[in-house]
């Protein structure tokens, strides 16, 4: 197996580092010229992977990248290719790539993960997997050196489907700490003990222990590094906006993931998009 990597950034990075450290032969490929030069075993062309390799993982920002690299992917190799999509994209399209790679005889498996650059450097992250059993069979060692918990959805999309629903959960959920922080800083508590207090009581979640919104109570957090991401506002935002479309599509009322997705759009409009998303916090402490 040849795995050609294509997206470097803050989680494809760590997450090809995994399989290279046990034992894969991969070559990278991103279009910031600055990481590419970074990495120790790059590409010289998104051309040249599309040669060299049997199997494609992709740890792409949106839809629209996922679909420009399979398109000039797809121009230049013949069946069979495994494309393994690590992405968060819109279940839609996730589902339509799966129709048009099956056709042609390529395998598809979406793959989407929760852990951020953490678990993606320890090789910790939760994959939730979606695609054929014979084409994820083929693509569970790779996720296997990259993530700890895998979780099988079902057919194609079922991955993103489940990464819809979990970000969701992230999303009102940081929401919530924030405001939280917020009144507690308005009422003069020290927020060292108020977040000691959280983190060991009923309160406690990934979010708040991870991703604290105000800097010093938790000192690896972006907050404590000027909210420099972590995972970007502009992600979530474009997360929470998939959960939208994935509910009005089912018919589903989903208020508070509604209202997230609206406070995380108002706050990418106002030029936040590149910090950590826990720097929400700014736009509620007044
Ligand atoms: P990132 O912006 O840090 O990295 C994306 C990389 O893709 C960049 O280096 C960019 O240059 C590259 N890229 C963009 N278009 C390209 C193209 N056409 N060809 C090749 N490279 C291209 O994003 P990230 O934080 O690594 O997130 C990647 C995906 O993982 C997103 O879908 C995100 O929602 C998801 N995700 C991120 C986290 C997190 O904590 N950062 C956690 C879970 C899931």
């Amino acid at each position: 197996m040849k795995v050609g990597f294509i997206g470097l950034g803050t989680m494809g990075t760590p997450m090809a580092k995994c399989l290279i450290h046990d034992g894969f032969d991969l070559l990278g490929w991103d279009t910031d010229e600055e990481t590419l030069l970074g990495f120790d075993s790059a590409a010289d062309s998104l051309e040249q992977i599309a040669q060299c390799c049997d199997t494609f993982i992709t740890m792409l920002p949106e839809g629209q990248h996922v679909r420009s690299v399979y398109g000039q992917l797809l121009s230049q190799i013949e069946a069979p290719h495994l494309f393994l999509d690590c992405s968060t994209i819109d279940v839609a399209s996730t589902r339509d790539l799966a129709m048009q790679l099956t056709a042609l005889g390529h395998g598809f498996v979406d793959a989407p993960v929760s852990g951020g650059r953490e678990a993606a450097s320890s090789g910790s992250l939760s994959f939730m997997i979606g695609g054929d059993a014979e084409h994820v069979d083929a693509a569970r060692p790779l996720l296997a050196s990259m993530g700890k918990k895998l979780i099988e959805f079902g057919d194609a999309g079922t991955g993103q489907a489940a990464k819809a629903c979990h970000n969701m959960i992230c999303g009102i959920t940081a929401l919530g700490v924030s405001e939280a922080f917020a009144l507690a800083d308005a009422l003069e508590l020290d927020l060292g003990k108020f977040f000691h207090l959280c983190s060991g009581a009923a309160a406690q979640s990934w979010i708040l222990e991870n991703r604290c919104p105000v800097p010093g109570p938790a000192p690896n957090a972006p907050a404590s590094s000027d909210y420099t991401p972590g995972f970007a506002a502009y992600l979530m935002a474009k997360d929470l906006e998939l959960a939208r479309q994935a509910a009005e599509a089912s018919n589903q009322r989903t208020e508070f993931g509604a209202a997230a997705a609206r406070r995380f759009r108002e706050f990418v409009e106002a030029g936040n998009g590149d910090l950590d998303f826990s720097a929400i916090y700014r736009s509620i402490r007044k």
